[in-house]
């Protein structure tokens, strides 16, 4: 059986799937850096991962997403 298939992970932004290689992992940044995410791009540190594709779309609407561990209140129409 030859299936060496790369694990595939979810872009955050787009949803779409990529091999992991092709995605920039996150993780859950110290308190008030950042969007509350800062990249891994050894991909090895602990905890629950965000990956985001190479387009630039993505990385631009990524950045200015919020990953906060608080429960959001106040949320907009919508
Ligand atoms: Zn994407």
């Amino acid at each position: 059986m030859e299936e060496r298939q790369e694990p595939v992970r979810m872009c955050v932004v787009c949803r779409r799937r990529f091999a992991k290689s092709r995605l920039l992992r996150h993780v859950s940044a110290s308190e008030g850096v950042g969007n509350g995410l800062e990249a891994d791009e050894a991909q090895t540190r602990p905890g629950r991962g965000w990956y985001v594709c190479d387009d630039p779309n993505c990385r631009a609407r990524f950045e200015g997403m919020k990953f906060r561990r608080k429960s959001h209140k106040g949320r907009k129409n919508g």
